[in-house]
């Protein structure tokens, strides 16, 4: 399956390869971008993947817990259901596996170039094509689609003194399987999404786990269960069935929408539940302080778990609520002035979302860097476009964020916008297609103007929706099917569509 990857070398002398569509990063979007031409006759893509297989943050992503928490139904490409899921939320290993099946059935691995990283991106005007240089040789595309991911950079936090440590660190999105935390005493620093899940497993294997708490999350039962093998032959034998339940997940999640959008009053009952978690699975009034949160549900992710109240009610499990002032070669010191000695800090602390590496190494024209366009405040057209970057698609771009439902919705209703757009330069005969910048700033007035609102900005919590400007530049504000609705078909009139000077690049030309 990848032995194929290194069989057309990019460079032949000075020659760069070149291809109508290049595709950065092969997780849930890149590989549907993939699939999408595919599926329409197109093979003059490749896709640049730095990892050394397909799967994107569900590759990377190998902490012990790690699992999806939007249900299996849902979280899965519509055109590829999968009726063998084996869990209502699907375990990392089993959605690495589904991506890595989806990729081979629709004959798509061959375009991937595993092991690639793509180092910088740059518009050449003259040729009106991208310039794509990786560790493995120079490309030109004629389009780039973006898919790198909000969630694939880790961030470690600056704490004085951590260089000094003499122990073992790692962050939840590298985990270092070769590290044996039996009978160690281990810090683990954050309490998101990852944590929760990292936490119950860790507090097995240690001697002893500090948990660092800057901020409680709001926790909520977890309805996961295996799915039976009744129900697998149900869904195989009769498709509309698991149709149904994938529908009946989607709009279940949406009725989230009006109380995080609109009235966060609205989600006080989702608060109760979460408040009778603590009371039901927290017994020590001091640890039942500690854990629950001052802000508006939903103001950070909304976080399901059985074994997380339960793990930091283990007697070897302390959970730390004073910052970290420092790290010294044989431990934390907290604000407090305590020096809490241990072996191992997990960095639990999240990504770089509103910063994403990809902005530094992006140049559109006149070599100006993405990174020096948004200003710390990324914006896009219909999270897609972005003014100054002719022929290049961002997925999962800014504002296309999701706290509620299944981000692959999303990417779908993105793929949609991206090959309408192709068609549009195909049918025009474009080579350059560039979002107008008075297009751009109105579509992002708009949405920064629902913003204020919404719980992500009311609900008295700092959260990483929130970028270095204090927008939130993060989450779509509203129902994702109105995001469809607004992808659905490519808007012409919101681009300017140039025609190929002759003597540069063709315009991508997509079989019908
Ligand atoms: P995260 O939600 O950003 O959580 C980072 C945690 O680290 C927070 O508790 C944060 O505290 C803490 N932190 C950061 N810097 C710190 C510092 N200097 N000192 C102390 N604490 C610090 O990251 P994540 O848990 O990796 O999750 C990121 C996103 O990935 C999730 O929101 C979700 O979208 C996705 N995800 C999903 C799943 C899933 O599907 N189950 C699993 C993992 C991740 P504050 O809250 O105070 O900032």
């Amino acid at each position: 399956m990848t032995a194929t990857q290194q069989d057309e070398t990019p460079v032949n002398g000075t020659t760069p390869r070149h291809v109508r569509v290049g595709i950065l990063g092969a997780g849930f979007g890149g590989l549907g971008m993939a699939i999408r031409l595919a599926q329409q006759g197109e093979r003059d893509f490749l896709v640049f993947e730095k990892a050394a297989d397909v799967g994107g943050t569900w590759w990377a992503n190998t902490y012990p817990g790690c699992q999806c928490d939007i249900p299996s139904h849902l979280y899965s490409f519509s055109f590829a259901p999968n009726p063998n899921w084996t869990r209502t939320y699907p375990k990392q290993p089993e959605l690495r596996d589904y991506l890595r099946k989806v990729a081979t059935d629709h004959g798509v691995y061959d375009r991937i170039r595993l092991n690639t990283e793509v180092t910088a991106a740059a518009w050449d005007e003259e040729q009106a094509r991208w310039r794509i240089t990786t560790n493995n040789g120079e490309y030109t595309a004629d389009v780039v689609v973006a898919a790198p991911g909000p969630l694939s950079a880790p961030s470690l936090p600056d704490i004085p003194g951590l260089d000094t440590f003499a122990g073992t660190t790692f962050h939840t999105a590298t985990w270092n399987h070769d590290h044996d935390l039996r009978g160690e005493r281990v810090a683990v620093v954050g309490t998101g999404a990852s944590a929760i899940q990292a936490v119950p497993y860790i507090a097995e294997q240690a001697a002893h786990t500090d948990v660092i708490q800057r901020t409680p999350p709001w926790v909520v039962p977890h309805r996961d269960r295996p799915i039976t093998k009744v129900e697998r032959f149900l869904y195989r034998t009769f498709p509309p069935l698991q149709r149904a339940v994938r529908a009946g997940v989607y709009f279940s999640r949406e009725l989230l929408v009006p109380g995080l959008v609109y009235r966060p009053r609205l989600l006080g009952l989702v608060e109760k539940v979460a408040r009778k978690h603590i009371s039901d699975q927290v017994q020590d009034p001091e640890l039942r302080a500690k854990v629950t949160p001052d802000y508006t549900i939903g103001c950070k992710r909304i976080l399901p778990s059985n074994k997380w109240y339960p793990a930091l009610s283990r007697a070897d499990v302390d959970l730390v609520t004073d910052g970290i002032a420092e790290v010294k070669p044989n431990g934390y010191v907290t604000t407090d002035g305590t020096l809490h000695e241990v072996d191992t800090i997990i960095f639990a602390t999240g990504f770089y979302v509103t910063d994403i590496p990809l902005a530094n190494i992006v140049t559109g024209t006149g070599g100006a860097r993405l990174a020096e366009v948004w200003h710390r405040s990324p914006q896009a057209y219909r999270g897609t476009a972005m003014a100054g970057f002719p022929n290049l698609f961002l997925l999962v771009g800014p504002n296309v964020g999701l706290g509620h439902n299944s981000i692959v919705f999303m990417i779908e209703a993105q793929l949609n916008y991206v090959m309408g757009a192709l068609k549009a330069m195909r049918e025009r005969g474009a080579g350059r297609v560039e979002v107008k910048p008075a297009a751009l700033e109105s579509y992002n007035d708009g949405l920064q103007a629902k913003m204020g609102d919404t719980v992500w900005n009311s609900g008295g919590c700092a959260s990483w929706y929130i970028d270095a400007n204090g927008k939130n530049t993060t989450i779509w504000p509203d129902f994702t099917f109105n995001f469809w609705r607004q992808t659905r078909e490519f808007d012409p009139a919101a681009y300017t569509l140039q025609p190929v000077r002759s003597g540069t690049a063709a315009a991508p030309a997509l079989a019908s």
